[in-house]
């Protein structure tokens, strides 16, 4: 089995002013494109992850040859994190009460969960993700580097947990249309967040 890349569940443009249709397409189809196309090179040759999904290669990260591991991680990496991240998105998506409830009741109020979700994404230096993520029925935000996931587990990414939402820090997620202003980008995913995903990511996990 090689990976394929993913076809978006909206067009380019659907999502501006807030992503903008330009950023859209290369993120998709270059970026993304490309993290799969290495991934695939990497495992061609190493049969037992032949037929594996993404989730179950990225959990599998020891058991890489330590040659290819940091290649297959940061690409394999970047396969997953894309393929989430294009399901986090969508317009006009009216937040509901059960995901609501929960977020109020880990950081207060939906406020204060947006306020440290901005502050943690903006505290995090160079490259990487903002995820919500759920450990032991408790929500909490955290950032990872580079193409990380809190899948990976501790060893392998700086958290562990099951991501239930996340934001792409990378510059080449924002720059051509907000340039260095990275807190606009930040408050611009709050427009376009997909909450029916993240319910049910809440709902597939303890
Ligand atoms: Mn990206």
């Amino acid at each position: 089995m090689i990976f394929t890349l993913p076809n978006l569940p909206y067009n380019y443009d659907d999502l501006e002013p807030f992503f903008d249709k330009e950023t859209m397409k290369i993120h998709h189809t270059k970026h993304h494109q490309t993290y799969i196309n290495n991934t695939n090179e990497a495992i061609k040759k190493l049969n037992k992850f032949k037929n594996i999904s993404i989730e179950e290669l990225i959990i599998k990260l020891d058991e890489l040859p330590p040659k290819t591991r940091t290649f297959i991680k940061n690409n394999a990496g970047g396969h997953l994190n894309h393929s989430l991240f294009w399901k986090f998105i969508k317009k006009n998506v009216k937040i509901n009460d059960e995901i609501k409830k929960q977020i109020e009741k880990n950081f207060n109020s939906f406020e204060n969960f947006q306020k440290l979700f901005e502050k943690i994404a903006m505290n995090h230096f160079g490259s990487g993700w903002v995820w919500l993520i759920k450990k032991n029925n408790t929500l909490s935000i955290i950032s990872t580097k580079n193409q990380n996931n809190p899948l990976m587990g501790k060893k392998h990414s700086e958290y562990s947990g099951y991501p239930i939402l996340g934001l792409d820090l990378w510059e080449h997620a924002y720059y051509l249309k907000y340039k260095n202003n990275k807190k606009n980008y930040i408050k611009s995913f709050w427009n376009i967040i997909n909450w029916n995903e993240v319910n049910l990511r809440f709902n597939l996990k303890n």
